[in-house]
């Protein structure tokens, strides 16, 4: 199975991502994730990155491109699921012609819709663990012990980019340039429209019927 996870920053594709990864034993390519560690290693494209991801810009689509067709080239299984990518029309046809040349296709694409006022107390709230990578809300997904990450207990931060201030300007880029991206695959395969301004419990429920109905093919 071979699916990507569209939204809204926010939205709630990496929680649901893990949850999918969990039960279905997908690979979880997260290319904010990949941007995040490449930053932490101070390489290159890091250092490429931070302005655009500080400002809530998009990382340039031929930076990101190449490194995403390299993490799929690099996984040991076929069976993914895509997480922030593509984030523009253009990346998405470049990731079909890579896929095609290499014989594969996505079979489905999960479109989280979220009110722009719910994705903002979101992100807002949004707090990480920078040894793990789990993710909390400090109201909505709240972590055993205030502050502290239940894996490893490493003190939880918040990413820069969730800040109130470049939040705006996030939002602002994905009806700009992400939205698009859902009229582009509906042209050409299964899009699966998920209403994310429930509870996260139940949009696991919906996405749940939803790939079990495609893994039952
Ligand atoms: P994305 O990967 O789409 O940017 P996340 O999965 O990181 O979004 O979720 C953003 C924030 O919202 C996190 O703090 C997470 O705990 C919280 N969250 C995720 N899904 C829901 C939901 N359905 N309801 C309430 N809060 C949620
Ligand atoms: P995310 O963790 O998915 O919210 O991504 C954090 C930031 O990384 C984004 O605001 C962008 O600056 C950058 N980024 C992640 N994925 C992409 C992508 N597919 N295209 C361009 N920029 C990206």
């Amino acid at each position: 199975m071979r699916i990507v996870l569209l939204g809204a920053p926010g939205a709630g594709k990496g929680t649901q991502c893990k949850r999918i990864v969990a039960r279905y034993g997908l690979l979880h390519l997260s290319s904010g994730d990949i941007l995040r560690q490449e930053r932490t290693a101070g390489t290159e494209l890091g250092q490429k990155a931070q302005s655009y991801m500080d400002s809530g810009a998009l990382v340039p689509d031929e930076v990101i491109v190449e490194m995403m067709a390299e993490a799929i080239k690099k996984a040991p299984q076929v069976a993914f699921v895509l997480d922030g990518f593509p984030r523009t029309v253009n990346q998405a046809a470049e990731l079909d012609q890579s896929l095609v040349r290499d014989g594969q296709r996505i079979e489905a694409i999960l479109n989280l819709s979220a009110d722009d006022q719910i994705v903002a107390e979101r992100l807002t709230g949004r707090r990480s663990c920078p040894q793990c990578g789990a993710v909390y809300h400090v109201k909505n997904l709240k972590p055993k012990v205030e502050g502290l990450c239940d894996n490893d207990g490493a003190r939880l931060i918040q990413r820069p980019d969730d800040h109130p201030d470049v939040v705006a300007n996030r939002l602002q880029t994905y009806h700009q340039q992400t939205e698009p991206v859902v009229d582009y695959y509906k042209k050409t395969n299964s899009v699966y429209d998920i209403d994310a301004n429930k509870d996260a419990d139940e949009v696991t429920v919906i996405l749940f019927e939803n790939l079990d109905a495609l893994v039952s093919v």
